[in-house]
């Protein structure tokens, strides 16, 4: 028997989810549209409503909200910064930009997200910071990662990209280190086309993120009216998107709860479905801690070996399904080996960067289209086709 097959669904699609033309068509008409005005402040708000506090300044990406961060924490040259080579490259051009190194630890087999166990011996006395990266909206096991970042006096940053409304211990990730990044960019749950937001978790670090923020200059304190002319008065970039931008976030914030649980729906569908090809032992589906809940970002699947995931990538694009792969690890990658340096083998990362696939995940994906997805992932991945 062969099933009815449905218009076939890209990877990815953006999906309108609340009031963003009216938004959109407001600053269109009105006299304000660079950034830091009525729109980015109720942005930023609301940010602060899901994250539960935090100082929130919405940036034009996740890479500069990064950047911030970079700057904020003060590596510089002969500095190392402790990360995960499982990661978009975002999270090591941060650091690298500031002439300090990445050092590359690897990844737990269960999460995907850096071995909090492996931390503690890629410390050097010129390691400066930890940058974490709570993959498919899982969180990091933070406890640990926070007790190690104090004894060696390190400052902790979450690369939160893809965490946004994901939860640690029952609280919002994105507040546990001392400044964590959003992406907003239009792959993400959220989205805003590029965008994305950092976030100032220590009170000291918030009046030198707004200075950064706005061009090295104390023009944020001029606008609350709490001095009476703005300059130049650190190094900084112009890291604040347009009102356009954050209208369009301001309208997917607002409807942010119910968007992740839409998306949380359908990853749990395909979870469900494809319980009996892992209890085969065909696949490994993802896992989530019972003390975190993650955001649905990522559904992904890990093949038993390098050999099975290119035939199931065959497989997929022969019935014209998108199934991508990432990441290339960063240690392997060129900039990555002239940049960064690993601490100890990172035979795990190596191993499930040659075995991962994502299946489409977004909320245009009609029923139909996901059966379709999950019959054919079934026959491709137990070997049937
Ligand atoms: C998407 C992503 C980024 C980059 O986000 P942009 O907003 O496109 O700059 C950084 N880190 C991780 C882990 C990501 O998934």
């Amino acid at each position: 028997m062969t099933a009815e097959r449905p218009p076939i669904s890209p990877f990815n699609l953006p999906t309108l989810i609340g009031r963003e033309a009216e938004y959109i068509s407001e600053v269109l008409a009105g006299d304000h549209a660079s950034g830091n005005g009525r729109f980015t402040e109720l942005a930023q708000a609301e940010l602060g409503r899901l994250l539960g506090g935090g100082r929130a300044l919405l940036t034009t990406s996740c890479s500069t909200a990064l950047e911030m961060a970079a700057i904020l924490t003060g590596v510089g040259p002969g500095d190392e910064v402790i990360m995960p080579s499982y990661t978009f490259t975002s999270t090591a051009n941060a650091v690298v930009l500031r002439g300090a190194t990445p050092v590359f630890v690897d990844v737990r087999p269960d999460t995907l997200n850096i071995d909090e166990r492996l931390i503690e011996q890629a410390v050097t006395p010129r390691t400066r910071a930890i940058t974490v990266v709570h993959y498919a909206g899982v969180g990091c096991e933070m406890d640990v990662i926070l007790s190690t970042a104090a004894r060696h006096d390190l400052a902790v940053v979450e690369d939160a990209a893809q965490a946004i409304c994901a939860t640690w211990r029952g609280q919002p990730l994105g507040r546990q280190g001392a400044l964590a990044a959003f992406s907003f960019h239009e792959t993400k749950n959220i989205i805003s086309g590029e965008g994305g937001a950092l976030i100032v978790n220590r009170d000291d670090l918030v009046e030198r993120a707004e200075i950064i923020w706005e061009k090295g200059t104390n023009r944020v304190k001029f606008k609350r009216g709490e001095i009476s002319k703005y300059n130049w008065v650190d190094v900084g970039g112009s890291y604040l998107p347009g009102e356009l931008t954050a209208a369009f976030l301001y309208a997917q914030l607002q409807n942010a709860e119910k968007a992740i649980r839409q998306r949380l729906a359908l990853w749990q569908r395909y979870y469900a479905a494809l319980k009996d090809v892992e209890d085969r032992g065909f696949c490994t589906r993802p896992h989530c801690p019972p003390h975190c809940q993650h955001n649905g970002h990522i559904f992904y699947l890990l093949a038993p070996t390098t050999e099975a995931r290119e035939r199931w990538l065959a497989g997929f694009r022969a019935i014209g399904i998108n199934a991508p792969f990432h990441y290339v690890p960063l240690h392997s990658a060129p900039a990555g080996r002239r940049f960064g340096r690993v601490s100890g083998p990172l035979a795990v990362t190596d191993s499930i960067a040659s075995r991962l696939v994502r299946l489409p995940l977004h909320l245009h994906l009609s029923e139909a289209q996901q059966d379709f997805i999950i019959e054919q992932t079934i026959g491709i991945v137990s070997g049937s086709r």
